[in-house]
């Protein structure tokens, strides 16, 4: 295990690692649990796969399990987030049944586990009423919101905030996601694992194969937004923006997404992607496998651009992913995306389509600026954005919440 403490050295450096293990040291053994609601698809399970390990081979004794439910449970669930994100959606009464049904019933299977843990890590509203349902919980409970909060539609946050109220802590990535909750919040932003398939260093050959397999024209510019299918990642915006840059520049469009098990729109937000691209053959939608991470890997590199024209985003792994990979990003002004992309600097930030297409002329005719953009983008990623500032900061909020009690010994960040 410690070969991949090892391995993370060679990336971020030897001195990162004594860090890491000198703020696991007294957390040893300490048992950890981590829910959330798909193993496969989207930026939480992305960032599990390689957490979790990591955290064992720090010596923590760490569980990761999933809430499954039926069709329903994800319809409500994909309301919540909607609504979290400012859309005004309505909940029956008998969706949110199901909702605190299917919880109740996941709880029974995982009680043992989730009430011996030292700290539990609820992720998202999904499995919230978790805490509620665990009376003789031992450990800490810590709620982690990965959407973007900034502008909840209150029903639905009013709703929630009653699952979320009796938990210790909670963790946001940006300040304007807070809210008025009676513990501390703190601030953690997400992060990529250089060594995950989805981010190594490839041969030029399998850089290559993605043109001949997606029938590319290595000649032409491509301009690439890997995402799921979903309104918040405003797809037709692409396009849109694709359709005005290349009035002026010869263009390809890559819409890389696949869907995530807890995600029941994608299907519906693909067709309307699929009709809004019908007879360009310059638009290559591409429906991924949750598995193709190296193919998405090839895709960033191969792309000129990497756009991600989120209308409402709480990180935005797929920013940073690009990043790292020396591309500069025009990212849509909101959310986490603001922290990731300095505009002008690493990329721009942009609201409509036609500042889209404004910022992909200037960068495809500008190519010392797009390079330069590009390894500015690297460097800033390398510093900020890797998984092991991310497990620092875990652990840090972990020992200050073991040590201090109610956490008031380490606080990154808090609001009462
Ligand atoms: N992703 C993927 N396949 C897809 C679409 C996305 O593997 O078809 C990955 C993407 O590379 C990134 C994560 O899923 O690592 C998405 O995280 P992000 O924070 O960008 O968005 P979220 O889906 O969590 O809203």
């Amino acid at each position: 295990m410690s070969d991949l403490l090892d391995q993370y050295g060679r990336v971020a450096g030897q001195d990162v690692i004594d860090h890491l293990r000198q703020l696991a040291n007294p957390l040893k053994g300490l048992k950890v649990v981590h829910v959330n609601s798909t193993r496969e698809g989207g930026g939480v399970a992305e960032i599990l796969h390689k957490l979790v390990p990591l955290m064992e081979s720090l010596g923590l004794d760490v569980h990761w399990e999933v809430i499954t439910g039926e069709s329903d449970f994800y319809q409500c669930t994909k309301g919540f987030h909607n609504g979290l994100q400012g859309q005004q959606v309505g909940l029956s009464d008998s969706l949110l049944k199901v909702f605190e049904d299917t919880n109740a019933r996941n709880v029974e299977q995982l009680r043992p586990l989730l009430e011996e843990a030292d700290i539990v890590f609820i992720h998202d509203p999904q499995p919230a009423p978790f805490l509620k349902l665990c009376p003789n919980r031992k450990g800490k409970w810590i709620w982690r919101c990965h959407i973007d909060l900034s502008r909840p539609y209150r029903p639905v946050w009013r709703y929630l905030k009653q699952w979320i109220t009796p938990y210790d802590a909670s963790i946001f990535s940006l300040p304007e996601f807070t809210q008025l909750l009676p513990h501390p919040q703190y601030l953690i932003l997400p992060s990529i694992d250089p060594l995950a398939e989805k981010n190594i260093d490839l041969p030029e050959e399998e850089i290559q194969a993605v043109y001949k397999q997606f029938c590319l024209d290595p000649d032409r510019p491509i301009i690439l937004q890997v995402s799921r299918f979903d309104q918040f990642k405003d797809p037709l915006g692409v396009i849109e923006a694709y359709r005005l840059a290349k009035k002026l520049t010869p263009l390809q469009l890559v819409l890389a997404g696949g869907s995530a098990t807890d995600d029941p729109e994608g299907a519906a937000v693909l067709s309307e992607v699929r009709r809004a691209a019908e007879g360009d053959s310059d638009i290559h939608v591409l429906e991924l496998p949750a598995d193709a991470h190296r193919t998405i890997n090839a895709l960033q590199r191969a792309a000129d651009i990497v756009l991600q024209k989120s209308i409402k985003e709480g990180f935005g792994l797929t920013v940073t992913e690009a990043m790292w990979k020396r591309k500069p990003v025009i990212g849509g002004d909101t959310g986490g995306i603001r922290l990731q992309v300095i505009n002008h600097y690493t990329g721009f930030l942009v609201q409509t389509p036609e500042g889209a297409a404004l910022r992909i002329r200037y960068l495809l005719h500008h190519r010392d600026r797009l390079l330069e953009m590009g390894k500015r983008a690297r460097r800033y990623a390398k510093e900020n954005f890797l998984l092991t500032r991310h497990l620092r900061e875990y652990l840090a909020l972990m020992l200050g919440m073991m040590i201090g009690g109610e956490g008031e010994r380490l606080e990154v960040w808090m609001w009462k």
